[in-house]
């Protein structure tokens, strides 16, 4: 509104200019009218007390007054009044007989003039008007008229003081009126000129302020470009330098504040010098601008990707969610720029040797920062180019042994190198197993047996879980159909990951699954953790509400470590909770914990779950949770995970354990 009020002000303050010089100028023109004819009429009045009015008392308005003494005085008189100015053309006197009409009485022509007018002659101009002037005696003017004569304007008065009685008679001059316009014109010309001067002044105004305005944007736009070209690279448009120092002090001074890390990778293209030399600078500086478009693709929309100058780029990760983060952006990069770059006919390859820092752990500073980040770049392309390298050495240890995994696992599934280890899970209450727990083991050629802590990330990481959970359901379903012979209707537990769920054939594979090892889909179980719950979509929860409805049953792996809401609980299909062996580790000897286990413990029974603790290791911690209500338990106490066979074994020598205080032994790893 204020912005349009802004753009229309001149308009507006331009129109009623004009109109108030309109109206200034009409009654400018106005009141010079009036006023020349008030003179006028002055003049006609001063000449009518000149007249002897007695002698025109004596008149009758006929052709015979010409005899009369009177007559001849009086026309004597208005010929000296007339010649008294030469403005003045006639003077007449005028009466109107009682048959209506207005005649001359008298008339200063000389009698031989071919204009003069006898007395009793009609007087041929009697406007209403004047009739009206013979009937009220107020003195008006007529004309401007032109005629043959010339322009005048004919001031009408009637006698000043006429006795009673007699008919009224009207004293008319004729004024030169040839004045009148150019006196009219004179009167308008000020307002007029008054008027164009406001009008000139306000487009003056209103010219500048936009010249001004036009020049103000010119600047700040000139401005801006010179901000452009100080903080960007000329020839990627990428930010420069000095811009990534900026985005890193802020970038640091938020981390800083908000607590959370913030990362650097330090990027110098292989065989960059190569191209440069072989196929010329222009060449070069095209595929620099290919290889900064793939970054900047290739980043979230608020990373920073930088150039420092030749063929060093540097990404800024604000803010590093994930530990993984970097690495992975270090990964999709040597990937991206691994793949041949076309310039114009030729295709040319480089690669990337790329060193990644972290706030705070690296440096706490920019400068310290950025260096951490060209060292471990350096020694990137010291170990070979086409790799990334941490500036800290326990993260390369950590990444080359995630490497090694992810490298280890693809082969592992194909040479047959997992296996499944069974734990079985005790009713607190009877000392009966209820169930029994698959864990997936890994037995590597080289380094023996691999926590499953250590090789089930890095398998969910890349997508190698799919296929390993496919192998450990069919293996463990199979098992489970194996130990009916010695324990009937005991179910099988298998850990089952978000990315398996995820996949959209996963249900039908589940059924094919039950169906080859003929395990009815009572006796499984599938653990979920409480993080992948809450990860999963509402189109996750719809495949766990069809499972449950198929009889399949499901439990909450690892509860407490999650955030889930009761509400969300609720709505779940879950047969089970499993408590976290971190709380049943801490909850003799930490009140925290134990009122934690007691209210999960309360929880799930208020849900109807059965709940499971987890990593029962002592009498004492049994002792509590059987106190608390809890109805199931597995751990180091009553089992450690084994081998199918050494499983059978038990199970035929039989379960139920003496699960009484006095008889167990602790078996406290
Ligand atoms: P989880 O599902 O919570 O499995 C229980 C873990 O606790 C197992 O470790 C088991 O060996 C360990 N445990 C049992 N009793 C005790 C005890 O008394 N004290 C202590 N300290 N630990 C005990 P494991 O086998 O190393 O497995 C670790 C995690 O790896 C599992 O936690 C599960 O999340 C995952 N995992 C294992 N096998 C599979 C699998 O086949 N598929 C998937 N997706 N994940 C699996
Ligand atoms: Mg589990
Ligand atoms: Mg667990």
């Amino acid at each position: 509104m204020l912005a349009r009020l802004r753009t229309i002000w001149p308009g507006v303050w331009g129109l009623a200019g004009v109109l108030a010089g309109a109206a200034l100028t009409v009654q400018s023109v106005r009141t010079a009218d009036t006023s020349l004819r008030a003179q006028w009429l002055t003049e006609a009045r001063l000449m009518a007390r000149a007249v002897d009015w007695r002698d025109v008392a004596a008149l009758r308005g006929a052709a015979d007054d010409v005899a009369r003494p009177e007559y001849r005085r009086v026309k004597h008189k208005l010929e000296a009044l007339r010649t008294a100015g030469s403005r003045y053309r006639f003077a007449y006197l005028l009466t109107r007989t009682p048959d209506g009409v207005v005649r001359f009485l008298v008339e200063s022509e000389p009698q031989a003039s071919p204009d003069y007018s006898p007395p009793g002659m009609a007087y041929a101009e009697a406007t209403p008007a004047l009739h009206r002037l013979f009937d009220d005696g107020v003195a008006m003017t007529e004309g401007p008229e032109a005629d043959r004569w010339g322009v005048w304007v004919s001031a009408l008065v009637t006698e000043p003081e006429p006795p009673a009685g007699r008919l009224p008679v009207v004293l008319g001059v004729d004024v030169d009126a040839r004045d009148w316009r150019r006196a009219l014109i004179q009167a308008a010309m000020l307002p007029l000129i008054g008027t164009l001067a406001f009008l000139l002044l306000t487009g003056l105004f209103v010219y500048a302020r936009a010249r001004n305005r036009a020049e103000h944007e010119r600047l700040k736009s000139s401005e801006e470009r010179l901000y452009v070209q100080a903080h960007h690279d000329s020839l990627t448009g990428l930010p420069n330098q000095r811009l990534l120092a900026d985005r890193m002090q802020q970038a640091l001074t938020h981390a800083h504040r908000m607590e959370k890390r913030a990362a650097i990778l330090f990027l110098d293209l292989d065989r960059f010098k190569n191209v440069n030399d072989s196929l010329g600078h222009a060449m070069g500086d095209a595929l620099l601008c290919t290889v900064a478009e793939r970054l900047r693709a290739l980043v979230r929309e608020d990373d920073t990707v930088a150039r420092l100058g030749g063929d060093e780029f540097v990404i800024l990760l604000p803010e590093v969610r994930h530990d993984d983060d970097p690495r992975h952006v270090a990964e999709k990069i040597i990937d991206e720029l691994a793949r041949p770059i076309k310039i114009g006919d030729q295709s040319v390859s480089v690669g990337v040797s790329v060193g990644i820092a972290f706030y705070p752990d690296d440096a706490l500073d920019t400068p310290g920062w950025l260096a951490c980040a060209d060292r471990a770049m350096y020694a990137a392309k010291d170990g070979g180019r086409n790799t990334f390298q941490f500036a800290d050495p326990l993260q390369n240890v950590r990444a080359r042994e995630r490497l090694a995994i992810e490298t280890g696992l693809r082969q592992a599934l194909a040479r047959g190198e997992f296996h499944l280890h069974y734990q079985p899970v005790f009713s607190l209450a009877g000392g009966t197993p209820v169930g029994v727990e698959a864990l997936a083991r890994w037995k590597h050629p080289e380094w023996g047996w691999v926590s499953p802590a250590r090789f089930i990330p890095v398998a969910e990481d890349s997508g190698l879980i799919v296929a390993l959970g496919e192998w450990i359901l069919a293996e463990a379903c199979r098992a489970a159909h194996r130990w009916q012979a010695f324990a009937p209707s005991l179910p099988v537990m298998v850990n089952v990951s978000a990315l398996q769920l995820r996949r959209p054939g996963f249900e039908a594979q589940l059924a094919a699954v039950l169906r080859d090892s003929g395990l009815p889909p009572a006796l499984l179980e599938l653990e979920l953790t409480e993080s992948t719950i809450m990860q999963e979509t509402l189109a996750g929860s719809a495949v766990l509400q069809r499972l449950a409805e198929e009889g399949t049953r499901l439990a909450i792996d690892d509860f407490g470590t999650g955030y889930s809401s009761l509400a969300y609980l609720r709505q779940l299909a879950a047969a089970r909770l499993k408590i976290d062996r971190s709380f049943v580790a801490d909850m003799c000897d930490d009140d925290e914990a134990h009122a934690i286990v007691a209210s999960m413990v309360g929880m799930a029974r208020a849900l109807g779950l059965k709940v499971t603790a987890e990593g029962v290791e002592s009498v004492a911690q049994r002792a509590l949770l059987t106190a608390l209500g809890c109805d199931d338990a597995q751990g180091y106490l009553f089992a450690r995970p084994m081998e199918e066979a050494a499983l059978q074994a038990c199970l035929e020598s039989g379960w139920p354990m003496d699960l009484s205080p006095a008889s167990a032994p602790d078996k406290t790893a």
